[in-house]
C-alpha cells in the first residue's frame, strides 16, 4: 500500500475504458493519491467515466423500518440487543400502510425495506411485507422494492423474489474478520462471517440478479474493506457477469446509546478520504449505483454524487417514523432540503432524477403533534424526589464496595445488591428521559434558545445510556479483579452528572412562563 504498482495516470487512463478497476489498481490509486489536489483529479476522471459508461440519472430510494428489535450485538448500533434508550417499535399493518400511502403522495417509488433482527420477523413475515409494498406500488404505475435485512438461506430469497423483490441490500460491515469478529458479539447470530460473506452466491442462485454491497466504513482500515469490496465486485464479474447493482458507502455516525460510535476512532474516515473512497467505486464500477445517504450532510453528497447513482433525501431510520417525524432511531442523519430542492440541484447537474412521481395530497397527513399540554408541575418534583432517591440507594450500593475485597459470601452479596439498585435506577432514569423528551419539552414554550438548552439534554440522556452499558460492562470486570477503583470513580461520575440533569430540568421548569390553563 505504501507504493503504486503501476503508474496512477496509467491506471486512470485504463479505467476511462469503463471497464473497472482491478484490485492491484484499485490499491494503487488509494496509495498514489494523497494530496487533496491530486484526489480531485480521481474524482474529475471518475465523473469523466460515469458520464460517459453510466445512465444520466440518480435514483431517488427512501427506506421503510420494518422493527427496531434485534437480537444482535453490533456494538456501532443503536439498536443493538442490550441498549437501554433504544426506541423498541414494531410497524403494524396499519402504520405501514399509512405511512406508505405517505411516501408514495410524496412521489416516492423505489422503497427499500429495513429490518434489524427481529427472531419475530422471519423471512416469511417480511415476504408479507414485500408483497403489500408491491401491491401498492402497482396502484400508482409501478417502482422498485429494494430489502435490507439479516442474512437469509437461498429458498427465503426464492419467496421474497417471487413475493416481488427486487434487489437486496447487505453490508458485509467489514472484511477483516478478526475485527469482525471484535464489532460483532459472542452470541450474536450476526457474527457468522462467511454467512454474510458467501450470501450474493445465495442471492444470485435464488434468481435475484440485483444486489447491493459494501461496508460500513469506520469499523476496519478504510484501504482494506474498499479493496476487499473491490475484489468482492470482481469476483461477481468473473463468476457471474454482473456489476453490483449497487456499492453502499455508510460511515460509521454517532448513534444513541452506543460508545464507539460517540467519538473518532482509529479507522474513522475523514471526509477527504471518503471522497476518495467514492471516486475509487466510480472507477471501479462505472454503472453500479452509489448509495448516498443521509448519514452524510446534504452539501458533502451533492458534490459527490454522479450519474447512475442512488440518493436518499427523506430518511427516517425508526419504524413509522414519518407519520410521527424527528424521533431517535438507528444512527444520526442530517437534515436535508425538500425533495423537489433536491432534484432541481441535480437537474442543475444534467441529471434526471428517476422513481420520484408528482406530488399529491393524501390523507395520511403527518401526525400534528399534540398542543402542549399544561406542565403538571407538582408530578415533576415528585418524579425528581423519586429518582433522587434511586440514586441514593445506588450510591450506598456503590460505598458498600471494599476496596481491599472481601469474604465470598459477603462479596456475592454486595455485588447482587449492585446490581439490583443499578437495574432500578436504570429502568427510573430511562423513563425520566423519555417522558421529558415527549412530555416536557414539548410542553415548554418553545425558543431558539431552550433548542440550544434541549440539544445539551439531549446529549445528556445519550450519555446517560452509554455509561449505564459502560458501567454494567465494568461490572463484570470487577467480579474478575475486584478491584473497584473504576465503578467507582464512574459511579461517582454518574451521580454527580444525573443530580446536575435534574437540577438543570428544575431549573428548566422554573424558568418557563407558566402556560394558561
Ligand atoms: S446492525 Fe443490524 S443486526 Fe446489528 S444490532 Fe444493528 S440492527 Fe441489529
Amino acid at each position: 500500500m505504501s507504493e503504486p504498482l503501476r503508474a496512477p495516470r496509467a491506471i486512470l487512463r485504463t479505467a476511462e475504458l469503463g471497464k473497472g478497476l482491478e484490485v492491484e489498481d484499485a490499491a494503487s490509486l488509494l496509495a498514489a493519491f494523497r494530496e487533496p489536489e491530486a484526489r480531485r483529479e480521481v474524482q474529475r476522471v471518475a465523473n469523466q467515466v460515469r458520464a460517459r459508461w453510466a445512465e444520466r440519472t440518480v435514483e431517488f430510494i427512501i427506506p421503510v423500518y420494518l422493527t427496531s428489535f434485534c437480537q444482535n450485538e453490533c456494538l456501532y448500533c443503536g439498536y443493538r440487543q442490550s441498549n437501554p434508550i433504544a426506541e423498541r417499535v414494531r410497524l403494524g399493518w396499519a402504520d405501514f400502510d399509512q405511512q406508505l400511502d405517505l411516501i408514495l403522495a410524496w412521489g416516492h417509488r423505489q422503497i427499500e425495506l429495513v429490518l434489524s433482527d427481529d427472531p419475530e420477523f422471519g423471512p416469511e413475515t417480511v415476504a408479507r411485507y414485500v408483497a403489500a409494498t408491491r401491491r401498492k406500488l402497482d396502484t400508482v404505475g409501478g417502482g422498485v422494492v429494494a430489502l435490507c435485512s439479516p442474512v437469509y438461506q437461498q429458498a427465503d430469497y426464492v419467496r421474497l423474489r417471487e413475493a416481488g423483490l427486487d434487489w437486496v441490500v447487505e453490508w458485509q460491515e467489514t472484511y477483516h474478520q478478526p475485527h469482525f469478529d471484535r464489532w460483532h458479539f459472542t452470541g450474536s447470530p450476526k457474527r457468522h462471517f462467511e454467512s454474510r460473506l458467501d450470501l450474493w452466491d445465495r442471492v444470485l442462485a435464488a434468481g435475484l440478479a440485483k444486489i447491493g454491497m459494501g461496508v460500513l466504513l469506520g469499523l476496519y482500515d478504510f484501504h482494506y474493506d474498499v479493496l476487499a469490496v473491490v475484489e468482492h465486485g470482481n469476483y461477481l464479474r468473473r463468476h457471474y457477469g454482473i456489476e453490483p447493482h449497487a456499492l453502499g458507502i455508510p460511515r460509521l455516525k454517532p448513534a444513541r446509546g452506543v460508545l464507539a460510535s460517540q467519538k473518532p476512532n482509529r479507522f474513522s474516515v475523514s471526509d477527504d478520504d471518503f471522497r476518495l473512497v467514492v471516486s475509487v467505486y466510480h472507477l471501479a464500477f462505472p454503472t453500479s449505483r452509489l448509495f448516498f445517504n443521509t448519514r452524510e450532510n446534504y452539501d458533502l453528497n451533492i458534490s459527490l454524487v454522479a450519474a447512475g447513482d442512488l440518493f436518499t433525501v427523506d430518511c427516517e431510520t425508526l419504524p413509522g417514523a414519518y407519520l410521527r417525524r424527528h424521533l431517535p432511531g438507528q444512527f444520526s442523519t442530517h437534515d436535508y432540503p425538500p425533495r423537489r430542492e433536491v432534484k432541481a440541484a441535480l437537474e442543475q447537474q444534467g441529471l434526471t432524477v428517476r422513481h420520484l412521481a408528482d406530488e399529491r395530497p393524501c390523507e395520511a397527513a403527518v401526525a400534528t403533534p399534540a398542543p402542549p399540554a399544561v406542565i403538571d408541575e407538582k408530578r415533576w418534583i415528585e418524579q425528581r424526589q423519586q429518582l433522587r432517591a434511586r440514586l441514593r440507594e445506588w450510591e450506598t450500593a456503590l460505598e458498600r464496595l471494599s476496596p481491599n475485597g472481601c469474604p465470598a459470601p459477603e462479596r456475592e452479596a454486595t455485588q447482587a445488591g449492585l446490581r439490583a439498585s443499578l437495574e432500578c435506577l436504570k429502568v427510573s432514569l430511562i423513563a425520566h428521559c423519555r417522558q421529558e423528551e415527549s412530555e416536557l419539552f414539548p410542553a415548554l414554550p418553545q425558543s431558539a434558545e431552550l433548542q440550544l438548552k434541549l440539544a445539551t439534554f439531549r446529549a445528556e440522556h445519550e450519555r446517560f445510556g452509554v455509561d449505564l452499558d459502560k458501567f454494567e460492562r465494568q461490572m463484570v470486570s470487577y467480579g474478575l479483579s475486584q478491584d473497584p477503583t473504576v465503578l467507582l470513580a464512574l459511579g461517582a461520575r454518574m451521580i454527580r452528572e444525573v443530580q446536575g440533569h435534574l437540577e438543570a430540568e428544575e431549573r428548566l421548569c422554573f424558568e418557563a412562563p407558566k402556560p394558561r390553563s
